[in-house]
């Protein structure tokens, strides 16, 4: 199984003969850390010689309060690829399937054989999840349903009617995952909330993360929101001390300058309009994006285009013989990419 596996390929960074260097492969912010935050690593780089809090009390609580749920419907992973990984592991039997769009997050087919489990890869239906063929890829083997919401790398969304008519469809015994890696970056008011849909419904999970809109990738900390026998089952495939010290610290910091970071996240939405507007003013076709990133579908010239923006010093996420990924960085990169991409139209 191992043999036939292909490895997560991580976002490059790329540099032009001049030496500039932009990275819009990995949907980072472009913001460095905030001082408040650096403060609180430094602190808490006092304590490292301690395991850290296992059940990482604190930063549940906090989040717990932040989104008004009770502390036993979080569930803290090393990132929210991680709490993935420990719902595939709640699953993971031979013969279960597990079913997602594609092409999404790239983690998904990667889980999933890990865990020894089948995937059903349902094509999107142009740039968009395709919910009417995903309920039918549903059966008596189907055990979890990822939706990724806003999607990577399309940046489309799903919106609450036809999502709320979904999940009407999908039968109790199948989880469905809404991962909402992005959801601070949404803007449209048609937009699910995870958060309200899981209440009145046990078999539907949220997943979010410190690692995008908070600037926290590094580190390494997300958190699932469901309702508490889902929490208790993903606790148990817990590694011990999985969540680090300074990413409990950094966490909890940010949830305390969550106004300063949300002004961050929202220059970064007013960039995401100038991009996609510039690129659709050059000619592109740009689907409508609710995350940090646009998607460029280029099919044969996807590897040509990512050169051509890796030879201007910006790198972008391709995706061979389907599209590019290019996340929203700060006004000058994204200046870089635009200047990229006109040339290569002119071309
Ligand atoms: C970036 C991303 C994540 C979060 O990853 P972390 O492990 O929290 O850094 C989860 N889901 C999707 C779709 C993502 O793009």
């Amino acid at each position: 199984m191992l043999d036939t596996m292909a490895p997560y390929k991580p976002g490059k960074a790329v540099a032009a003969p001049d030496g500039r260097s932009y990275k819009l492969s990995s949907n980072e912010t472009p913001y460095d850390p905030l001082p408040s935050v650096v403060e609180a690593i430094a602190e808490g780089a006092r304590r490292i010689h301690r395991y850290p809090d296992p059940g990482a009390t604190r930063l549940t609580e906090a989040i717990a309060a932040r989104y008004s749920v009770p502390p036993e419907h979080v569930a803290l992973g090393a990132g929210s690829v991680t709490v993935a990984q420990q719902l595939f592991e709640t699953v993971g039997e031979p013969g279960v399937e597990v079913v997602y769009a594609w092409r999404s997050f790239e983690a998904y087919p990667l889980l999933a054989d890990l865990a020894g489990v089948t995937s059903v890869m349902v094509p999107l239906a142009g740039e968009d999840h395709d919910l009417d063929a995903m309920a039918e890829a549903v059966n008596d083997r189907t055990r979890l349903v990822f939706v990724c919401n806003p999607n990577n790398p399309t940046g489309t969304s799903v919106r609450r009617g036809p999502l709320e008519a979904f999940l009407d469809r999908v039968p109790e015994h199948v989880l469905v995952v809404l991962d909402e890696a992005y959801i601070e970056y949404v803007r449209d008011d048609d937009f699910p909330d995870g958060l309200t849909l899981y209440r009145d419904r046990p078999n539907v999970c949220v997943l979010r993360t410190f690692s995008k809109a908070y600037g926290l990738a590094g580190l390494r900390v997300g958190y699932m929101i469901a309702q508490e026998p889902v929490v208790s089952a993903v606790r148990k495939t817990i590694i011990p001390f999985a969540v680090n010290h300074l990413a409990q610290v950094a966490a909890i910091a940010s949830l305390e300058a969550e106004d300063e970071l949300l002004d961050r996240v929202e220059r970064v939405v007013k960039e995401r309009t100038r991009v996609r507007e510039s690129l659709l003013g050059q000619g592109w076709t740009v689907p409508p994006t609710e995350a940090n990133f646009v998607w460029l579908r280029l099919g044969g010239r996807t590897l040509d285009f990512a050169a051509a923006c890796a030879a201007e010093g910006v790198a972008v996420r391709p995706f061979a013989e389907e599209g590019v990924r290019v996340s929203i960085g700060s006004p000058e990169a994204n200046d870089a990419f635009l200047a990229a991409a006109a040339s290569f139209a002119a071309k």
